[in-house]
Order: C-alpha cells, then sequence, then structure tokens
C-alpha cells in the first residue's frame, strides 16, 4: 500500500479527465497492458493511507479492521500509461455521485490517494488468434488503449468502444464507436459482426452487457478459454454492494474458464 500524488489534471473530453500521479514505488513496478489498480479515496476528515500488512494480518484484513467512517472507499482502476515513475489514470465522469467520480471531478496536484497494486497476479495477457475482438464502455477504454498499444503490427483485431456521444472519442486507430446518443447500443453493434473460428475475445465494462457479450460469444461456438471477460461495475450498485447472484455466477464462470 503506497500514497500517490496528483501532479497534473487535464479534460481528455467532456466526460473524461485524466489524472496523473507521482508515489513511492512507481518506478520499480513492471509494465504490461491493462494493469489493473486499487485506488483508495479518503473520506471526509479520513486519510487515504491504510498500514501495510503486519504479522497479525494481511493489508486487506487492516482495511476492513478501520472503522467505516474514516476507511477510505476502494475502487478499481486501470493504469492508462506508467513511464518515469508517473503513473496516469484516466477516469470517466459518470455523474452518479460515486467517491472516485466525484473525487475525479475535482482532482488538483497535490491531492493524495491510496494505492493497492497493480500485481501481475491479475495481469489478463493477449490471446492468439486470427482475430482479437475488444468490446467495453468507456470505463474499458483505458484498458484497450493499453491493449491496442501493443498489438503485433499485422494482427488483426475489431475494437467496439460504446461512449455516450461522439464528443467522447479518442484518438485510438482502428477503434468502432458506439454512440448511446444515436440509439447504438454495444451488444447490438458487436453481435452484427462475423468472427471466423479463430477468434480471442477482451470484454469489460457495465456487467449486465458483458455478460451478454460473453453469452453471444458462446453460442457462436468460442471456447470459454477464448473470452476474457470482466464486469466493471454495475447498474444501480457500488463497488461495496454485495454481490449479486449473476455477480457470483459470473465469478464462477471465471474459475470454471480457468480450470478448463
Ligand atoms: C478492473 C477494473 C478496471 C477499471 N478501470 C477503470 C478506469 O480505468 N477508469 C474508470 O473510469 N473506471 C474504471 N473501472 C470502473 C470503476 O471502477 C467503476 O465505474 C466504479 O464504480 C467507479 O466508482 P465510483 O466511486 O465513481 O462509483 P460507485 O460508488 O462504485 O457507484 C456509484 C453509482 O455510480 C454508478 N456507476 C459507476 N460507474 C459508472 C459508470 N461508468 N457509468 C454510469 N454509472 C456508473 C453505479 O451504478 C452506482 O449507482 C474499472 C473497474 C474494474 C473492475
Amino acid at each position: 500500500m503506497s500514497l500517490l500524488t496528483v501532479t497534473g489534471v487535464r479534460a481528455l473530453t467532456p466526460r473524461m479527465t485524466r489524472v496523473t500521479f507521482t508515489g513511492d514505488g512507481l518506478a520499480d513496478l513492471g509494465t504490461w497492458p491493462d494493469q489493473q489498480l486499487k485506488l483508495l479515496f479518503p473520506k471526509q476528515g479520513g486519510s487515504a493511507h491504510v498500514s501495510d500488512a503486519t504479522d497479525t494480518g494481511t493489508w486487506y484484513q487492516a482495511y476492513l479492521a478501520l472503522p467505516e467512517e474514516t476507511r477510505p472507499w476502494m475502487r478499481s482502476f486501470t493504469v492508462r500509461a506508467l513511464a518515469d515513475g508517473v503513473l496516469t489514470v484516466d477516469f470517466v465522469l459518470h455523474g452518479d455521485h460515486g467517491p472516485a467520480a466525484r473525487w475525479a471531478a475535482t482532482a488538483k496536484p497535490g491531492d493524495v490517494l491510496g494505492r493497492f497494486g497493480p500485481s501481475r497476479d491479475y495481469a489478463r495477457p493477449l490471446g492468439t488468434a486470427e482475430l482479437l475482438v475488444f468490446a467495453g464502455d468507456e470505463t474499458a477504454l483505458p484498458a484497450i488503449g493499453s491493449l491496442l498499444e501493443v498489438l503485433p503490427a499485422h494482427q488483426r483485431f475489431l475494437a467496439f468502444v460504446e461512449v455516450a456521444d461522439p464528443a467522447e472519442e479518442q484518438d485510438l486507430p482502428g477503434v468502432r464507436w458506439v454512440h448511446r446518443s444515436a440509439g447504438e447500443d454495444l451488444v447490438s453493434a458487436v453481435s452484427a459482426v462475423e468472427v471466423p473460428a479463430s477468434v480471442w475475445v477482451w470484454l469489460g465494462g457495465e456487467a449486465s452487457t458483458v455478460r451478454l457479450l460473453r453469452r453471444h460469444f458462446v453460442s457462436l461456438g468460442v471456447s470459454r478459454e477464448d473470452i476474457e471477460f470482466a464486469g466493471y461495475w454495475r447498474r444501480a450498485l457500488t463497488q461495496d454492494d454485495a454481490p449479486t447472484e449473476d455477480d457470483l455466477a459470473e465469478a464462477r464462470e471465471r474459475i470454471a474458464a480457468l480450470t478448463e
């Protein structure tokens, strides 16, 4: 567990803010695409710091043992870039009053967050196939962006990203943008394309959409181990809320895919 200090804040689009941080240990971290980390957001009167593991337990146990009033909120994010000890994270300003989005909307240099990870244990390596398919919403854009950057030059790929409207597009060559403002949706856009037998799929974003897309590819005969998927957020639920039956089913499917 380390602390991060904001060094810069820049609006990438009306609903996406890029924040750069410095902090202890960043220069020693390895880099790989789709790096996931936990960020800790201080509560009013609380701190972003949680003591590291002690002989009485792990860091996470120390976190849970903090009184709820001061225990920082913990949310998952993606490393958009990490170079020369500077970490870049892109925050979606989803406007739904979550502590992470609220923090990002007013972030300024000098602000401090906690950091846990990224850990290679959660690395989702790129698959190999004739066609790679990436699909997600704006929360998955940092991951998809980092994955596209490491694709071999001649790799065939399709990348779909659902965003609110054209103003949310970023400069990512080859991405097919799906605009909610035009009545488009990710599931319809992805389901409309034909894929060859040799395909590997990466999915991230709103949990029920990810589930529908995964079912779509399974129904096409894509084997479960060739579909990387993760629900990044849940409609009307925060990341602190307990898992739903669907979340538990998803977790079981992920475990089953890993052990197949
Ligand atoms: C591995 C992983 C990597 C992720 N990487 C990123 C990233 O790089 N950038 C990023 O912005 N997000 C990323 N996310 C998603 C992010 O963790 C969630 O959106 C998270 O819920 C935001 O926390 P919050 O405190 O703003 O909202 P919460 O307190 O968790 O939720 C509050 C309310 O906001 C709603 N909500 C949450 N997210 C959204 C959204 N995107 N759109 C509309 N409503 C929403 C919830 O349904 C809830 O009603 C990632 C998630 C995972 C699991």
